[in-house]
C-alpha cells in the first residue's frame, strides 16, 4: 500500500516505512512504521523526507518529549509501574492516541527506593515527565518536585490520602501512614 498526499487518513493507518520519511506533524515513528495521528489528509515533503498529516481539527494532540501528563497508576509489575494516560497538562483537549506508560523504578525518584510500592499504589493519581515515545507507548519520569503522585486513596479504607511530610501520606479516616513519591502539587 502506498499512500499519497492528499490521501485521507485515519489514526493509526500505515503512512510509510520509516527508513523512507520522518513522521512530521500528525504522524508518529512505531517500530518501524510511519502511522498516522489524526484523521486528516497526507502531507509528503519529499524534499525534507517527511511525511505530516493535516487534520481540518487543528494540530493533533500528540505528546513530545518533555510533555508534562497526568495519568493512573493501573498495575506495578516488578521494576515497573503501568500507567494509564489521561492528559497533558495545560490543555483540556483530547490526546489524539491512548498512550499506555511505564516507569521504571529508577526513574522515580533521586533518592533510592528499594520497591515500587514505596512510591505508587494502584489507582493514585500521577504527575509525570515523558521521557521517550514509541508510537502510543511512553517512558514517563517522576524525580521532579512537581511530578508523582497528585491523589491517592487509603489502600485500606479508600479515603482520600493528606500529606503527612515528604514521604508519606495520611488518612484522615484511620489514621493509616503510606509511603509515596508525593508531588509538591498533591492535591490535598
Ligand atoms: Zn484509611
Amino acid at each position: 500500500m502506498k499512500v499519497n498526499s492528499g490521501d485521507f487518513v485515519m489514526p493509526g493507518d500505515f503512512l510509510s516505512v520509516s527508513e523512507q520519511f520522518l513522521p512530521g506533524d500528525g504522524a508518529y515513528e512505531d517500530d518501524g512504521s510511519v502511522r498516522s495521528g489524526v484523521p486528516g489528509n497526507v502531507n509528503i515533503d519529499n524534499n525534507q523526507k517527511e511525511i505530516s498529516v493535516i487534520s481540518k481539527s487543528g494540530s493533533p494532540n500528540l505528546l513530545k518529549v518533555g510533555d508534562i501528563v497526568y495519568g493512573e497508576i493501573k498495575d506495578l509489575r516488578g521494576q515497573r509501574a503501568l500507567v494509564t494516560v489521561y492528559s497533558k497538562k495545560g490543555t483540556d483537549r483530547q490526546l489524539a492516541l491512548p498512550y499506555m506508560a511505564a516507569i521504571h523504578i529508577s526513574q522515580v525518584t533521586l533518592a533510592y527506593i528499594d520497591r515500587l510500592s514505596d512510591a505508587f499504589r494502584i489507582g493514585d493519581l500521577i504527575e509525570a515527565k515523558v521521557v521517550k515515545i514509541m508510537g502510543d507507548n511512553l517512558d514517563l519520569n517522576t524525580e521532579d518536585p512537581g511530578c508523582g503522585v497528585v491523589k491517592a486513596m487509603c489502600t485500606k479504607c479508600r479515603a482520600f490520602m493528606k500529606v503527612d511530610n515528604s514521604e508519606e501520606l495520611y488518612c484522615p479516616n484511620c489514621d493509616r501512614k503510606e509511603k509515596r513519591k508525593i508531588s509538591e502539587n498533591y492535591d490535598d
